[in-house]
């Protein structure tokens, strides 16, 4: 396995190549979500392709006083996940080298992230999607693993490839759970023993939705009723959107999303599933 940290031996790598090349792209603090995206990338890679998988930990998403900081980077065990996981190439570099102090063009999605996540974090996808295009561009990957945890993240990289015409074929990936459903995320760590035990209820909340069929209304107060029971849960978002448009709909119907953001503390979790 190869680790670079510069754009310039990153592109002397992918013009040397003539492999399918798939993009895991990730912010390290490497667990079993991200190992599944590497699983499938090599599924669409094939045993003759190369797995490229990215660690940055992108400043431009990140609020200010956010937790930028304190977000873990664990280098070494990232690495010998990586090694164990038949990745081929990974791409790590620094801030420095991914952005110039005085960067002025930025990538921004004006429609989907108007909800959400997008609302919830200003300035959030913005910051994802300048990262995404720059990655694109240095690593030129013909298909790219992202998980469907992030759904809204997914929706409006779909949106990138299909606006700016990059030729990267996007596959969503399903989200890996622990034992009690909560959704495998790096910012599990930040929980106590108290608020970890809790967090279980935010799949609880999601799955006793699932075959529910009635009003936004009758949902979403169900949702927020299960979360409520968890004492140190404080919901940020509770939304039922369709999942193409992400726009708020009024009754449950084919191809709905419900979509959760909570803090623990001050740990903000994310989670979401189809309702069908
Ligand atoms: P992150 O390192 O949090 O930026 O995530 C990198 C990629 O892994 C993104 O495409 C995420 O959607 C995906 N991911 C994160 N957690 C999970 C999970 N529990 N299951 C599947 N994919 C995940």
């Amino acid at each position: 396995m190869k680790i670079i940290t510069g754009i310039a031996e990153a592109r002397q790598y992918v013009g040397g190549s003539t492999k399918r090349r798939v993009l895991v792209p990730t912010m390290g603090a490497l667990h079993r979500g991200h190992l599944e995206l590497v699983r499938i990338a090599r599924g669409a890679a094939g045993n003759d392709g190369e797995i490229v998988l990215s660690i940055f930990v992108n400043p431009l998403q990140f609020a200010p006083g956010g937790d930028f900081e304190k977000y873990p980077r664990p280098t070494n065990a990232d690495e010998s996940a990586c090694r164990d996981a038949g990745v081929d190439l990974v791409f790590r570099p620094t801030v420095a080298e991914m952005y110039a102090a005085d960067r002025s063009i930025f990538v921004e999605e004006i429609a989907l992230s108007r909800v959400m996540e997008g609302k919830s974090r200003p300035g959030h996808f913005r910051g994802v999607c300048t990262v995404v295009a720059k990655l694109f561009n240095i690593l030129a990957p013909h298909a790219a693993v992202f998980g469907e945890k992030d759904f809204q993240q997914l929706a409006i990289i779909r949106r990138l490839v299909r606006d700016l015409s990059y030729p990267v074929e996007i596959i969503g990936a399903p989200t890996m759970r622990e034992d009690d459903g909560l959704a495998c995320s790096s910012r599990n760590q930040y929980l106590n023993a108290e608020e970890r035990k809790q967090a279980a209820v935010l799949h609880k909340a999601l799955s006793g939705a699932r075959d529910f069929t009635g009003s936004a209304r009758e949902v979403l107060a169900r949702v927020r009723q299960t979360i409520g029971e968890a004492p140190l849960a404080r919901i940020d978002y509770v939304e039922l959107v369709d999942a193409d448009t992400l726009e708020p709909i009024q009754s449950v119907r084919r191809n709905s999303l419900l979509a959760v953001a909570v803090f623990f503390g001050h740990t903000r979790l994310i989670d979401n599933m189809r309702l069908r």
